[in-house]
């Protein structure tokens, strides 16, 4: 995950990058709800309420609300300052690597063809401030072919509707290039979830609100076209057995397929094995999909952080085939519908998540060019969540680590066999140099003391 401005709202203790979730006044959190508002299905949610308004209609609401507040937001300058299209340079990406082999199983129809034949869809979770369409701005400006983003803050249960114009810009924004937009079609696109959401929880009240937050994320998805939604599949909290979870993570999975058409419910796998985390093991996995009755409509994203902290190794060639062979034999490869690319400053197996910058962690710039050169990777959007530089590619934030670092999985994906020894130690040498100037390391910090548990400098995405 990627930049967030920290969301007034809900600023956390445990929000530890200055990653920030950012949004629009537009966009910016009601107060969590008393009970989970009945919601039309296939729109985003009902306008959150508050009290003073509760019993006003739209209209109403937005006829006589203090016209700085309420319109500020669509009006709000756009493209917001500094992501003007004329100063994006051109996308990464070419020449393109010529796969050897392609992936025997399609992935039901969001990898065409053709996929093998254009870059890998590398791009960033990029911030939606100003609205949804500033992450597209943001992410072509990084020179991204993919993009992540939120569709409401991250640490927030409810969100007014997107407001009309948000919504077509969006739609504007991700018309192919020669209509005026910027090429991000629907399967570039990977929308995160909100983090709030458990719906492994056996309590029913919290299960429901979770749901409706959920619901409500994919609700928005649909609104905007888009086809992939990832999230984080929950947690027993320790008040029921993993199996138990499955099956309330699957209810869930079923439910919304039958509240929102066509969007695909994405499934991440996390760090931490062994806690009460779902999803830490490609057997969580498969056992959550197994108990999903429409198989079209579910696939995993795969964190390449979170896979390495959690045991599954991917420094070399060879660990990276192993760890794939299992996930094509546990999970299976038509499941694969995004990946988090990110290295680990974790060691392997150490079980928290610690993103780092691509090949300046634990797994290195070799298991990134065998992942680079897995044709697999074809037609699915691969999402870098690592740290982006000062201001956490937000508002203002720098995007510079991430044009470099997107340049740099496709040369690395370039580079011969036979050239790799050496090769590979020079751009490491360049890379980190290049990393530390843009973004200098922070002094070495260790768990807070006597705070949360030591996972508060755990990153969340
Ligand atoms: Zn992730
Ligand atoms: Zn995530």
């Amino acid at each position: 995950m990627p930049p967030r401005r920290a969301a007034a709202t809900k600023a956390s203790a445990t929000l530890k990058r200055e990653r920030s979730s950012s949004l629009s006044d537009a966009e910016s959190a009601s107060p969590p709800p008393k009970a989970a508002a009945k919601r039309s299905t296939t729109k985003a949610a009902t306008k959150a309420t508050p009290k003073s308004k509760a019993t006003k209609s739209k209209d109403e609401d937005e006829d006589d609300a203090p016209a700085k507040k309420k319109r500020a937001p669509a009006k709000a300058k756009w493209p917001p300052p500094g992501l003007e299209l004329e100063s994006h340079p051109p996308r990464a990406g070419y020449p393109v690597y010529q796969f050897p082999t392609r992936p025997s199983v399609p992935n039901g129809g969001l990898r065409p063809e053709t996929a093998y034949e254009l870059p890998l869809m590398v791009g960033a979770h990029t911030s939606i401030a100003g609205g949804v369409a500033g992450a597209l701005l943001r992410a072509n400006k990084a020179g991204a072919n993919g993009v992540a983003l939120f569709m409401k803050g991250a640490r927030q249960w409810k969100a007014k509707d997107f407001e009309p114009e948000i919504v077509e810009r969006f739609l504007e924004n991700v018309k192919p290039k020669d209509e005026g937009g910027m090429g991000y079609g629907p399967e570039t696109i990977l929308v995160h979830g909100n983090y709030l959401i458990n719906l492994g929880n056996p309590d029913k009240a919290k299960w429901e609100n979770a749901y409706e937050c959920f619901r409500d994320d994919i609700a928005r998805c649909h609104q905007l076209g888009i086809k992939l939604y990832n999230w984080h599949p929950g947690s027993t909290v320790g008040q029921c057995t993993k199996e138990e979870s499955y099956a309330l993570v699957a209810k869930a999975i079923n439910r919304v397929h039958k509240d929102v058409p066509e969007v695909i419910t994405v499934i991440e796998n996390m760090a931490n094995a062994g806690s009460n985390i779902l999803g830490t093991t490609f057997h969580d996995l498969a056992s959550m999909i197994a108990l999903v009755d429409d198989k079209s409509r579910v696939r995993v994203c795969l964190d390449t952080c979170h896979l390495f902290a959690a045991g599954y190794d991917l420094r070399t060639p060879e660990a990276y085939a192993e760890t794939m062979q299992k996930f094509a034999d546990e999970v299976g490869n038509h499941y694969l519908g995004g990946v988090h690319l990110n290295d680990s400053k974790e060691v392997l197996g150490g079980n928290r998540d610690l993103h780092e910058n691509i090949g300046l962690g634990e797994i290195g710039l070799g298991g990134f060019r065998a992942l680079m050169r897995d044709p697999l990777m074809a037609g699915i959007p691969l999402i870098l969540e690592t740290p982006s530089g000062p201001g956490g590619g937000g508002e203002t934030g720098d995007l510079s680590v991430w044009t470099k670092e997107i340049a740099l999985l496709y040369e690395i994906q370039g580079v011969p066999d036979d050239e790799w020894a050496k090769k590979s130690v020079e751009i490491a040498k360049r890379w980190r140099k290049e990393r530390d100037t843009l973004n200098p390391p922070k002094d070495k910090k260790g768990p807070k003391k006597g705070k949360k548990k030591a996972d508060s400098d755990e990153d969340d995405d």
